[in-house]
């Protein structure tokens, strides 16, 4: 039977009390699209982030003001009582904005260096060093992240020249998979040169299509130990981005690879930031490897099912369960875990509803309109009429007070 393997070792990185790598869980990342200079909006988006499960959140540090704003937005996300690691990402003058801006350097949890962004030759070499400094300073661990669109021209040209003496080149893509787990290494040990510790260190190395991330992470965790942070970049919007991302990730996770995930979807207009984060929990828990929320357990629906009574509900309760999560949470041991089914008809429904902790199963077309409910495996209730939604959700949550375990107080 095909099983997930065990975790590649690592050694664990500590970010303001959250853990990567090591024995640790994998942790859901995510990153903020507010202008961080706007500290209102930016607050707001890191809470709404935190408040749907992520785990760490970055945010652009790529001006003064938005280095000036960054100490004021910990404060306020203290204030709110969310305690969120947040992770400064840095590109081009970040040297310049960790010297000056000390207060920043400090609030933030974690430097995200882009070694192909930080200057070139002899400039960007000290730029690093001044980055890394300031890490050392603070006692902040930093992710290199190494990404396909903006590489260490330095290392490609450096490595192409290579390549075109040998007698059998390597072509460019592999050449350029090469490249970047190069620069990501590279750039580690000139770091730990540097003094930075060997478990401060995150790697990525960022690509945007499935089978070259598969590829670079299978290659660059035979070839270091470090902590390996996992994203399809520009994975793309809506379900093309959902997909391509659970492809890629699914592979590596099941070969024990990578100690912290992001999705990183584009937003449809108007669109909820949060949805990378939800995207992010489903990939780990739909692989068994953690649990956030409970889960639905849904039919598609056939000919059986012609009012759209049993999409409502599912979407409803869906809905509700999520919603639910961060107080839940707080309150009740396991409730992650709780699996709820909501089907659509006789056939499969009572089955199905029987497996889940609570199930329902509506009445398909033709059939008595009653639901029969499921608690445990046993029938407990059928309901009727017009509030089958709304009485299942009270027996939804009344399950959750009986059952989970009440959580003693901070
Ligand atoms: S449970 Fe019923 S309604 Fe749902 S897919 Fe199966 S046959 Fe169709």
């Amino acid at each position: 039977m095909s099983q997930v393997a065990q975790r590649r070792a690592s050694p664990r990185v500590w970010v303001d009390g959250v853990a990567i790598g090591g024995d640790a869980p994998v942790v859901v990342q995510s990153m903020t699209n507010t202008d961080t200079a706007d500290i209102t909006g930016t607050t707001k988006q890191v809470y709404e982030l935190a408040q749907a499960g992520s785990e760490l959140v970055r945010i652009t540090v790529n001006t003064s003001e938005a280095a000036a704003a960054v100490p004021h937005i910990r404060r306020r996300l203290d204030a709110l009582g969310c305690k969120v690691p947040l992770i400064g990402d840095f590109h081009y003058n970040g040297h310049r904005l960790l010297t000056e801006y000390p207060e920043c350097a400090q609030a933030l949890a974690k430097y995200r260096i882009n070694p192909g962004n930080v200057g070139k030759n002899r400039k960007g070499e000290d730029q690093f060093a001044m980055m890394i400094g300031v890490a050392i300073q603070y006692g902040k661990p930093v992710r290199i992240g190494v990404n396909w669109g903006s590489l260490d021209q330095d290392v490609v040209v450096r490595m192409m020249d290579e390549n075109s003496r040998l007698a059998q080149p390597k072509d460019v893509r592999e050449l350029t998979r090469e490249a970047l787990i190069v620069s990501a290494l590279e750039s580690a040990k000139r770091a730990e040169e540097l003094g930075l510790p060997h478990d401060r260190i995150v790697l990525s190395c960022k690509v945007s299509e499935v089978q070259d991330l598969i590829a670079v992470y299978q290659e660059l965790a035979g070839r270091c130990d470090y902590a390996l942070h996992l994203g399809l970049t520009e994975a793309g919007m809506g379900s093309k981005g959902i997909v391509a991302s659970t492809a890629a990730l699914a592979v590596l996770l099941q070969q024990g690879i990578g100690d912290t995930i992001r999705v990183s979807l584009t937003p449809a207009p108007g669109g909820a930031r949060t949805e990378e984060v939800v995207v992010a929990q489903e990939i780990l828990q739909t692989m068994g490897l953690r649990a956030f929320a409970p889960m639905v357990t849904a039919c598609p629906g056939c000919g059986r099912t012609t009012s759209t009574v049993f999409q409502e509900l599912a979407q409803d309760i869906q809905g509700y369960l999520r919603a639910q999560m961060p107080v839940w949470r707080e309150q009740y041991s396991g409730v992650e875990e709780m699996t709820v089914a909501v089907m659509g008809c006789i056939v499969n429904g009572p089955g199905e509803s029987k497996m889940a902790n609570i199930g329902i199963s509506l009445p398909g077309t033709g059939e008595t309109p009653s639901a029969p409910v499921y608690v445990d495996g046993e029938k407990t209730v059928t309901l009727r009429g017009e509030h089958i939604a709304a009485e299942f959700q009270r027996i939804v949550d009344d399950y959750v007070v009986r059952k989970y375990r009440a959580k003693a107080p901070d």
